[in-house]
């Protein structure tokens, strides 16, 4: 399914990108203790890059020479990979440059695609030191395969290109009010869900998707060049064949493209990096703060879907339409806060690429 990241080596060695203040601000001592060693022992030449400041990854992959270099490595949290994916689809070559394996080490407090990589080997769940050898192995193994690209459309007219989740209510919300909490890690996502439960709040809005195999989804490499075909423009109704969910009522929706919402919530067990899929979940109000507790304690081992609760629904999209009704809150794409408002995303399969 993949090819070895040795085979297409070009021998100049891997950027590895590392966020000093991600996570508990441990990333430079994974460095120092078990990264770089790995990498000299399985004998692939790096260079260390550490950021200075929010967009200094996003910049520097815009501009730099990715000729020099055979994969990028991020030693942080998603949101510096959020960054470079970003970076690379801002460049005059992105159809080329969106080509360049990328590879993911768990250095921040949210973790999300270095646990659903490790996931996705079938081994069983660790954490914290562990998930970063288990993630370094891979790395130093090479395996590259294929990661699916989200194209997110805002009503500001941004677009923005997502691998991992879009969040709207209560999870954008903990996502967004614990980043007060970075310094205990993961713990964070644990704690912030505790202090929502406590103000739990319904959110109004309209929900409308395109089911999974209604229409070939291409291939996004080579010839469609990321063409967002599936969406009508904001303001048009969505297109006929599109499903428009009845409920106006949420407390939760939630479009998971890999299977980890956070290193300890598996949101989407079956996902898998290349699947073509946006598993899509929303929570419908009049959920009781005990069954909602009971759901995120589920997620843990990924079985909140057997949990028989009536207000969860869970589909599979190729694209999805999410229109807010109140007047402001918060929508998260990757854990990262984006323009509030009308939103609709459709996947491109495999359109990047992941040393997993
Ligand atoms: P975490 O999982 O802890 O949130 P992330 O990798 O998501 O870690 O990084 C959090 C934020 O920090 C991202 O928005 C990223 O752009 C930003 N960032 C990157 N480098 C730096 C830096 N040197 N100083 C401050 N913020 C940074
Ligand atoms: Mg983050």
């Amino acid at each position: 399914r993949g090819v070895l990241f040795s085979e297409v080596r070009r021998a100049c060695g891997v950027m590895v990108l590392v966020n000093p203040q991600s996570g508990r601000g441990q990333a430079m001592a994974q460095y120092n203790g078990h990264v770089q060693r790995m990498l000299t022992e399985a004998d692939i030449p790096h260079t260390l890059v550490i950021t200075e400041r929010q967009n200094h990854a996003r910049d520097l992959v815009r501009s730099t020479d990715l000729s020099q270099w055979d994969a990028l490595i991020i030693l942080s949290g998603d949101g510096l990979l959020f960054e470079v994916v970003n970076g690379l689809m801002e460049r005059p070559d992105w159809e080329k440059a969106i080509q360049t394996p990328l590879g993911i080490l768990p250095g921040g407090s949210g973790n999300a695609l270095a646990a659903s990589v490790h996931h996705y080997t079938r081994a069983s769940p660790v954490w914290g030191e562990d998930l970063l050898t288990s993630c370094g192995f891979l790395l130093c193994k090479g395996l590259v395969s294929g990661l699916d690209l989200i194209s997110v459309q805002l009503s500001s007219g941004a677009r923005l290109f997502s691998f991992l989740s879009l969040a709207w209510g209560f999870v954008a919300d903990v996502d967004i009010e614990s980043e007060t909490f970075r310094q205990i890690g993961a713990l964070r996502f644990i704690l912030g869900t505790l202090v929502r439960l406590a103000s739990l709040r319904i959110y109004q809005g309209k929900l409308a998707y395109l089911p999974a195999g209604e229409t070939d989804s291409v291939s996004s490499t080579g010839e469609n060049l990321l063409n967002d075909h599936l969406m009508a423009p904001f303001g048009q109704p969505v297109p006929q064949n599109w499903t428009l969910v009845e409920e106006r009522e949420f407390v939760l929706v939630l479009a998971m493209f890999q299977s980890h919402l956070s290193e300890d919530l598996m949101a989407a067990p079956g996902a898998r990096a290349d699947d073509g899929i946006i598993h899509l979940f929303y929570l419908t109000a009049g959920v009781s703060r005990a069954t909602l507790l009971r759901l995120f304690r589920a997620m843990q081992s990924g079985t909140h879907l057997d949990c028989g609760c009536a207000h969860l629904v869970y589909v599979r999209a190729q694209a999805i339409r999410l229109e807010p009704l109140s007047a402001d809150g918060v929508l998260t794409v990757d854990g990262e806060r984006v323009h509030y408002g009308p939103v609709q995303a459709q996947v491109h399969r495999a359109a990047a690429r992941i040393i997993c």
